[in-house]
């Protein structure tokens, strides 16, 4: 019997799969490695959980049989007081990869523009993708990885209705500042929003007053929607746990178009533990801080050059197609990302 032919809408079918880092089970096995694995490919937290959370996490296991809060109240609580923000510009999803879905379900139609780097990361283009909008592609400058936000806002078109930008940037660590910004905010038509992707935000000092924190933007009525998430700083990326912040009229929006438990209760319970946990992230700061310094220093010893980065993880240029080199790694068991927009980088999370 002939298999019965699929048709799908392109949207599905131009949709590139996302790639993520190896996971070490599979390493393991496909090198017959016994000995112990380090996986330094995905940006998590080094030192694992925040230990709040993980004592939380303890207490709920007997009320794993009730659905989760569909509103995430208590988690929208705790977060609203740490950040300072009203309840009603939270949005939580199942990783801040679903805030990001979600922006794109709620304002993008076919025929509208999102503008991005070149490269970056790949959800905003798949977001865009199941929309049946355009991605408009601008490449980071040459000189220093780093967004290009002058060329960003000269491909902002009337069409345009989200530029993406990752703030510390995946996968350079680079940063926009607030000349940047308002480069961007400037450029947007009416009904645009600048989305700032925070999720290595906690890696960056509260007391850095050059940074251009998103919140403070929408606070000052700006077209601006911050991503955060759970991932990475507060070590919780098994449970996939993020949120958005935006005006509450955006965040209603967005509110309509998710589905209705889409936030487990391991992880609204693990999280609304995890946001107090102030020892978590200053411990995960200087960790951060030190193996950074590490790994340039072994990397500039080794004559290689990096990209100075404000994140988790360092891109290291090997000088030559980087295939060979992640390789002879991966048979020493360790797990590092290569990507094919950057043939000759390697990037490289900080470990312990
Ligand atoms: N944004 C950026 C820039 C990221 O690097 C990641 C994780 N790789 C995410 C969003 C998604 O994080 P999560 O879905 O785990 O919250």
């Amino acid at each position: 019997m002939n298999a019965p032919r699929l048709s799908v809408s392109d949207r599905i079918s131009r949709l590139v799969p996302y790639q993520p880092g190896k996971p070490m089970d599979d390493v393991k096995r496909e090198l017959g490695l016994t000995g112990e694995i380090v996986k330094l490919a995905s940006n998590e937290n080094p030192l694992g959980p925040s230990p709040e959370a993980m004592a939380a996490l303890r207490e709920v296991l007997p009320q794993l049989a009730l659905y989760p809060d569909g509103g995430s109240h208590a988690l929208r609580n705790a977060v609203a007081e740490k950040l300072d923000v009203p309840a009603d510009w939270l949005l939580f999803g199942n990783g801040s990869d679903e805030v990001i879905h979600l922006l794109g379900l709620t304002f993008l139609t076919p025929g509208d523009e999102i503008v991005v780097g070149d490269p970056t990361f790949s959800l905003y283009e798949s977001a865009a993708t199941l929309a049946g909008a355009r991605t408009v592609k601008v490449p980071l400058t040459r000189s220093d990885f780093a967004h290009d936000c002058q060329k960003m806002a000269a491909a902002v078109t009337d069409k345009t209705r989200l530029v993406f930008v990752a703030n510390p940037h995946n996968p350079t660590g680079s940063v926009i500042d607030r000349a940047g910004v308002q480069l961007l905010l400037d450029a947007l038509p009416e009904r645009a929003f600048l989305v700032l992707d925070e999720a290595y935000v906690e890696y960056i000092d509260e007391s850095d007053s050059d940074f251009p924190f998103a919140l403070e933007y929408i606070q000052a009525g700006a077209p601006v929607i911050s991503l955060r998430t759970f991932s990475k700083m507060f070590g919780l990326a098994g449970l996939r746990v993020g949120f958005g912040i935006a005006r509450p009229e955006v965040i209603s929006l967005l509110n309509q178009a998710r589905s209705p438990f889409n936030v487990n209760l391991a992880a609204q319970v693990a999280a609304a533990a995890a946001i107090f946990d102030d020892g978590w992230v200053n411990a995960g700061r200087l960790n951060n801080r030190a193996g950074l310094a590490q790994l340039a220093f072994g990397a500039e010893t080794l004559g290689l050059t990096t990209v100075p980065s404000r994140a988790n993880f360092l891109l290291i240029d090997t000088g030559r197609p980087c295939q060979a080199m992640f390789q002879a790694l991966l048979r020493r068991g360790v797990i590092v990302r290569a990507f094919g927009s950057l043939p000759t980088m390697l990037r490289v999370t900080v470990g312990t």
